[in-house]
């Protein structure tokens, strides 16, 4: 990354895997069920266009999905307008992306990988992934995590769960793939699966995580198959 400047982040835009990633944004979003609703919100990063697009394409999901109870009847124009509002005026907000990938444990600008901060990272996404986070997850995660890395950090993994800014598991790991060597790969993939087995079962959203991650990360399945 010789030619890389402060006015780049020296990563591809995992959306288009062309452009580099350049801003993010957060889209807030409401799915009304019968009896209740669900809000939430995703942290979009890659670049301008792409962002924009997934702006619209968030718009233009609640438009189908939003309108199912009282609740999110009321609440859902508003989300729709913000993602359009923010989808028409969206920019590139270099700093902002700096600052969230070094906190997600990304280098930007050659700097050195610092695998534990992903492992705080992919964690959160595991633990944020059924919409609660509970104590017993965090004490298990922590305990595992100390185990696996050396250098493991309590109050910094819990920052980062406490963190707005956490993109989807799939950009993630895209951005991931090229920044870890294959033994980090597997350290992470190591990790994450412990925290899936650690309350004794493995449900769908969490084998459907793991999946994305070890494709994501480009792992070969087979080889983790005689590791484990
Ligand atoms: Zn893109």
């Amino acid at each position: 990354m010789a030619h890389s400047t402060n006015n780049q982040t020296g990563h591809i835009c995992p959306h288009c895997k062309k452009n580099q990633i350049e801003t993010i944004a957060t889209a807030p979003y409401v799915r009304g069920l019968v009896l209740a609703y669900q809000m939430g919100s995703k942290t979009l990063i890659g670049c301008t266009p792409c962002v924009k697009k997934k702006l619209f394409g968030e718009a233009g999901k609640s438009m189908l999905l939003g309108w199912l109870s009282i609740t999110s009847f009321i609440i859902n124009p508003f989300l729709i307008t913000w993602n359009l509002i923010q989808g028409a005026t969206i920019k590139p907000k270099l700093n902002e992306v700096n600052n969230t990938l070094k906190n997600l444990g990304i280098p930007t600008n050659s700097q050195a990988v610092n695998i534990t901060q992903i492992g705080y990272s992919l964690a959160a996404c595991m633990i944020k992934a059924d919409g609660k986070v509970e104590e017993s997850e965090i004490k298990m995660a922590e305990m595992i995590g100390m185990k696996i890395f050396p250098d493991f950090n309590g109050q910094k993994f819990r920052s980062i769960l406490e963190s707005r800014n956490l993109p989807t598991i799939q950009s993630l790991t895209t951005l991931l793939k090229d920044v870890l060597n294959e033994e980090g790969k597997i350290m992470i993939f190591k990790y994450l699966t412990a925290i899936a087995q650690s309350d004794g079962h493995v449900d769908d959203t969490e084998k459907n995580m793991l999946i994305q991650l070890a494709i994501g990360l480009g792992l070969d399945t087979q080889k983790l198959k005689q590791t484990a």
